[in-house]
């Protein structure tokens, strides 16, 4: 049994019962070589690593993440980078581990983020048998998908991805997509929206905006793409610079974006078609928890693992200035209920401008992640969210379909019963 730093005597103070944890296997290394991942660039925080999760650090890691948790189930989420690149039986170790270190009771579930092009029926064989949820990244069609998500020698990657989501088809693999929304996709929301639901079959859907950040000076850089050039340079990417890349979706256009597929949604697929940010808006509607961290009040729970055991405190803040520390040598608990992740955590609630704290639907966005807050406010301010205008408009225009789901629930009748009482109200 590897050493691994004993779970304190006593639960530290504040530690939540439990968390979320993105672990990153191979760091960020990945087959592919999509123009917008930033994240690409973070293989510069560790020159000369293999990126290669060690065994007894993954052994080291389940162990303490179950260790870590008081309910009664434990989430085991991997991530990349392109986590398949550490190959299957990596992950069929992680699963003996679970097994080995879980409570009696407690159960243990697997989420895998992939961009699905190593994917066969041997990885089909094991997420069915295991149970894993596997979000499989598709920007839409081939013509969007294939605008950013390439691979290394600039070539599409949308047929090698169809291919993975057939053997998750075919092995009958719960999935869920991840679409990203861009420049190139964000004027086509309808068109993504029914290729994802008709096409391929999703019933989950996540529409994640790319903004890229960067400053004055590098945003010329950062437009030609996050990956090694041929003459060497490329910056390492940091939350930080109020400039965003060409690729960037534009705030209007995300509203738009979400406006479109919101429409469509609440009156055909509530019920059997499930979107993040609506269901998330429905729970904030609803003043319950069970919204994603991004419109949460506060965050600090949905923690980073690099591959060699550095805790980060959110997988969109993997920078030295956010390294908690590692699971080697503290244990995990220690740094998730550490002041410091705390802070990070209510600095999301205590840094929003006041223009986010007066606004009308502050209760649904709260002003979305810190990362993307770097424009300044009508009056001034800093510390606004960049994609706000898009958020406004979506928010605002989600209140009326949004009132009767949540009237609905409360009365203990089904959501999807708002599809006839809009109808109803059409024909009024
Ligand atoms: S698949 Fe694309 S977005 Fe995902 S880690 Fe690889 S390069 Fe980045
Ligand atoms: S920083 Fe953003 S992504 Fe990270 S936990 Fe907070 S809200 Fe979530
Ligand atoms: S919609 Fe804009 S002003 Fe309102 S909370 Fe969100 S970011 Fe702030």
């Amino acid at each position: 049994m590897p050493k691994s730093p004993p779970l304190p005597p006593t639960f530290p103070h504040g530690a939540p019962p439990a968390f979320h944890l993105l672990a990153k296997p191979a760091g960020a290394i990945c087959n592919l070589a999509c123009e917008y991942c930033f994240f690409l660039s973070k293989e510069m925080l560790y020159p000369g690593s293999r990126f290669r999760m060690a065994d007894d650090l993954l052994e080291i890691y389940i162990r303490q993440l179950i260790e870590s948790h008081r309910s009664p189930e434990v989430t085991i989420a991997w991530q990349g980078g392109e986590p398949t690149l550490m190959g299957l039986d990596f992950f069929e170790r992680s699963v003996e581990y679970a097994e080995r270190y879980r409570r009696t009771g407690q159960r243990v579930s697997y989420t895998i983020q992939t961009n699905g092009t190593r994917l066969d029926d041997a990885w089909g064989a094991f997420f069915k048998a295991q149970g894993f949820l596997v979000g499989l990244s598709v920007d839409g069609p081939r013509e969007y998908h294939d605008a950013y998500r390439v691979d290394k020698g600039g070539k599409g990657s949308f047929d090698q991805v169809m291919r993975g989501w057939e053997v998750l088809k075919r092995h009958e693999v719960d999935f869920n997509i991840l679409c990203a929304v861009h420049a190139a996709n964000q004027d086509h929301p309808l068109e993504v929206y029914h290729f994802l639901r008709d096409d391929l079959g999703a019933q989950f859907l996540q529409f994640i905006p790319i903004v890229e950040r960067a400053t004055e000076e590098l945003l010329p850089l950062a437009n030609q793409g996050w990956s090694p050039t041929p003459a060497g340079k490329r910056p390492l990417y940091t939350v930080s610079g109020d400039q965003v890349t060409e690729r960037s979706v534009q705030p209007e256009a995300y509203g738009r974006f979400l406006i479109a597929i919101f429409d469509e949604w609440v009156r055909r697929d509530v019920g059997s078609v499930f979107v993040q940010h609506f269901d998330a808006a429905l729970a904030n509607w609803m003043r319950v928890p069970g919204a994603v961290c991004i419109f949460s009040e506060t965050c600090g729970q949905a923690l980073a693992l690099e591959h060699n055991g550095d805790l980060y405190c959110c997988d969109h803040f993997v920078e030295p200035a956010y390294r908690l520390g590692n699971i080697r040598q503290t244990h995990m608990i220690e740094l998730v209920a550490s002041d410091r992740q705390r802070a990070f955590g209510l600095a999301k609630r205590d840094t929003l401008p006041r223009y986010c704290r007066e606004c009308p639907v502050r209760f649904a966005c709260h002003g979305e992640c810190p990362r993307n807050r770097f424009i300044r406010t009508p009056d001034g301010e800093p510390g606004l969210n960049y994609l706000c205008a898009g958020y406004k408009a979506f928010f605002t225009h989600i209140d009326h379909p949004m009132r009767l789901m949540a009237d609905l629930l409360r009365q203990g009748r089904y959501a999807d019963e708002v599809m006839s009482l809009l109808a109803a109200e059409r024909q009024d």
